[in-house]
């Protein structure tokens, strides 16, 4: 059996395997969290299907993560490029956006 890897939920070590009390049976239970992988035959490689969603797991998670990155580095991009152009100046010109006005608008109720 390969050796399982850390949960795909808690990031926990604390994982082993439970056999079914027929024997026919055996999955990968999280002694944290509790999470558990497929129940899977005896001569299956129970090790290879928790270890899968492990791998699988924080590839799940992670669109968010790079999400807000990118949408972060794209605010900086615009505000660096905002900040050193002649559209600052524009910006500044134009007055209010249409929020503000909106904004005012809603206060004066
Ligand atoms: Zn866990």
């Amino acid at each position: 059996m390969s050796e399982l890897k850390t949960c795909p939920f808690c990031g926990s070590r604390n994982s082993a395997v439970h056999l079914s009390p027929d024997a026919r049976w055996h999955w990968v239970e999280c002694g944290h969290c509790g999470a558990r992988g497929p129940e899977v035959r005896v001569m299956m490689d129970v090790a290879g299907e928790w270890n899968r969603r492990a791998d699988y797991e924080p590839l799940v998670r992670a669109p968010s993560d790079r999400l807000a990155e990118r949408l972060k580095a794209s605010a900086l991009n615009l505000h660096e490029a905002v900040e050193g152009s002649a559209l600052k100046a524009d910006l500044a010109d134009a007055g209010p956006t249409p929020f503000a006005g909106r904004n005012k608008g809603v206060n004066r109720g």
